[in-house]
């Protein structure tokens, strides 16, 4: 059976960008939703520091309540070994590291070079127990091109891949943090790294920002990627990177999977619901997928 994972990121991605504050109680009824629609892994937020996003101020909490969820891998970002010490003592194993091939975005982002960012994840690297390791996930942003210095090159993203592996992570995500990928970027870059790094797992997160997301994440799924992030109702952006806009939605990659026979194990009608409940509580937000408020072809065998 053709089947690929979809790693939902709405409420950390999506949530880190609204300016008012998402109380905490919506913010777990959002997570426990979408693992009803039957997500395999969401992104439960961020623990950073909450001066730089204070949306994630309550993660704790979030995290407390949400941990014991059955079916559902949950996953938190950490910039560095403190907040990945912070996410353990929280029960929090599934752990992403993120930093930027484009030092200017990682210097707007992080506030230090690509090269710190390493240290700091060879530091966190230490810091897991050998079994945690292989859980360990990587972000590589701006690997299809920076809001601030353009275009990124695939030898750019493969060195950077190369460190990251020698590091022993095992798992490795090419993020177009600002929308700048096409199909053909997208092919060569994935095709690359499949080449040369037959030990690693890739995955891709993309943003609609100029309407290529669906069609980068069918080229990618093409050249042998099976693990994607999508948030529900296309929330999204990135906070240090002007003009960045939602990542590609959630409901629009399981429709486009779904309707080629690919199994992503989403039930597209809840998902829809909760797009509708989303937009109730977040009237602010501005969702930009398209099956909603589109709506499901009628009679549509697939979905019925
Ligand atoms: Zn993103």
């Amino acid at each position: 059976m053709k089947k690929v994972k979809i790693v939902e990121v709405a409420p950390r991605d999506g949530l880190q960008n609204l300016q008012a504050f998402v109380l905490t109680d919506k913010k777990i009824a959002f997570i426990k939703k979408l693992a009803g629609a039957g997500t395999q892994e969401i992104q439960i937020g961020s623990f950073v520091s909450t001066r730089a996003i204070p949306q994630f101020r309550d993660m704790e909490a979030v995290t407390q309540s949400v941990r014991r969820l059955r079916g559902v891998e949950l996953s938190v970002l950490v910039p560095n070994g403190r907040g990945a010490e912070k996410a353990l003592a929280c029960g929090i194993t599934r752990l992403i590291f993120f930093f930027s091939v484009s030092s200017k975005h990682n210097y707007a982002n992080v506030k230090q070079s690509p090269r710190d960012s390493l240290k700091e994840l060879e530091s966190i690297c230490r810091l897991l127990p050998p079994g945690l390791l292989t859980s360990l996930r990587v972000d590589l942003g701006t690997a299809f091109g920076c809001p601030f210095s353009g275009s990124v090159t695939t030898a750019a993203v493969l060195r950077m891949v190369e460190k990251v592996a020698a590091l022993g992570a095992r798992e490795i995500t090419l993020c177009d943090t600002v929308g700048f990928g096409h199909p053909k970027a997208v092919e060569e870059k994935f095709r690359e790294c499949f080449r040369l790094f037959p030990e690693i797992r890739f995955g891709a997160h993309f943003h609609n920002t100029r309407g290529l997301a669906p069609a980068n994440a069918l080229r990618a799924y093409d050249v042998g990627v099976r693990s994607f992030d999508s948030s529900t109702g296309g929330l999204g952006g990135c906070p240090y990177a002007p003009g960045s806009s939602g990542n590609i939605a959630t409901e629009d990659l399981v429709y486009l999977f779904e309707s080629m026979g690919i199994k992503t194990g989403i039930n597209l009608k809840k998902l829809l619901k909760i797009c509708a409940w989303l937009q109730q509580i977040l009237p602010q937000a501005k969702l930009s997928g398209s099956l909603f408020p589109a709506g499901l072809p009628r009679k549509h065998k697939l979905f019925c």
